[in-house]
């Protein structure tokens, strides 16, 4: 008897669907680092592509090929980490979009692409004020204008400009949007997707979608810390973790699960677990287990819900006892514990 994330499909669904009526008629990239935020790429992606889901983007591209073998060749993916020559390569052979954030990036793409007798489909990055990646507003217009060149020799297509914004305050994000909309009229009105906001400026905010908004938490049902709340968003938490009763006592119940398997020691005493006799309260969190208040009935096999969709917190609400955001909660759960899909 071991722990699991229960990752319920219905929900996923209906979050895809809230989304793509939220953020049309600008269409949602399905955001699937972090093996899906935590929920399981495969299963996650297979879901959303019979949900209509036609654009997904990852962090490297190793991950965007996982995603590639799944959707299928009509899928759009885009991957907006490349470390190098030979990641580009097996980028190209897989029909996967790159989002490029540097020159140098820029010409190493082309040349690889030119090798490969290829047109390498490009996004390129504005840095728009995160500092993460994303070329400079002072060095776009060489950026572009080399570009150009490359899309001149035929060994490259700028198909996107995009960029990545805080998504914590409005005025922020307002400045970010009026550098955005200066690089990408740089490229005149010839057809380009741009695509700047995430979840929460996707939803929020309807002159942040353009043609592409990437979302993931959303998709997932986890809402922002401190942010308005899941029946405001319209979204369902996707995941529940779940831990078998492996003893019980007199006034205690054991948990097969503990610290080691991704749950805060820091949430004994603060967290109230689902249990088949209703709320009960997280006593203490060790290693590999975790002693929960007994209830009426309690016997070994039950099933206990620590956050997620059937639990009394969610994931974000955990996240806000420990001073986190949702992500992190899910994303902190073992991979070796299983993902059960239903
Ligand atoms: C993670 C990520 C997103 C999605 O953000 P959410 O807040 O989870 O929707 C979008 N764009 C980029 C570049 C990201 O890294």
């Amino acid at each position: 008897m071991t722990a699991r994330l229960d990752v319920d499909m219905g929900a996923f669904a209906a979050n895809l669907r809230r989304i793509r009526e939220t953020v049309a008629p600008a269409r949602h990239l399905l955001v699937v680092k972090d093996d899906a935020y935590g929920h399981g790429l495969e299963p996650v992606v297979r879901a959303a592509v019979d949900a209509g889901v036609d654009w997904f983007g990852t962090f490297d591209v190793a991950t965007a090929l996982r995603v590639r073998a799944v959707a299928g060749p009509d899928a759009r993916v885009i991957a907006w980490t490349v470390y190098g020559p030979a990641d580009a390569d097996a980028a190209l052979a897989g029909d996967i979009d790159l989002g490029v954030g540097t020159r140098p990036l820029l010409a190493m793409v082309a040349e690889r692409a030119a090798a490969a007798g290829t047109v390498a489909q490009v996004h390129l990055k504005v840095d728009t004020g995160l500092h993460r990646n994303g070329i400079r507003p002072e060095q776009w217009s060489d950026a572009v204008a080399e570009a150009c060149r490359a899309e001149a020799s035929g060994s490259l297509r700028v198909v996107g400009v995009w960029s990545h914004i805080a998504e914590s305050s409005d005025a922020e994000d307002d400045a970010s949007r009026a550098q955005f909309l200066e690089a990408a009229a740089a490229f005149g009105n010839r057809p380009l997707l741009r695509h700047l906001a995430a979840s929460a400026a996707g939803f929020a905010r309807a002159e942040f979608r353009f043609d592409l908004v990437r979302i993931g938490a959303y998709a997932y049902g986890i809402r922002p810390s401190g942010g308005p709340s899941d029946a405001e968003l319209g979204i369902l938490p996707v995941a529940t973790l779940v831990a078998p009763v492996a003893d019980v006592t007199r006034d205690a119940v054991t948990l097969a699960i503990g610290s080691l398997d991704g749950l805060d020691s820091r949430l004994a005493g603060h967290l109230d677990a689902g249990t088949p006799g209703g709320p009960r309260r997280v006593r203490t969190v060790a290693e590999t287990t975790t002693i929960v208040e007994a209830w009426p009935g309690a016997a070994p096999g039950q099933d206990v819900a620590l956050f997620g969709g059937r639990a009394p917190l969610s994931a974000t609400d955990v996240a806000e006892l420990l001073g986190t955001i949702g992500e992190q909660v899910v994303l902190r759960i073992s991979p070796r514990l299983p993902r059960r899909y239903r």
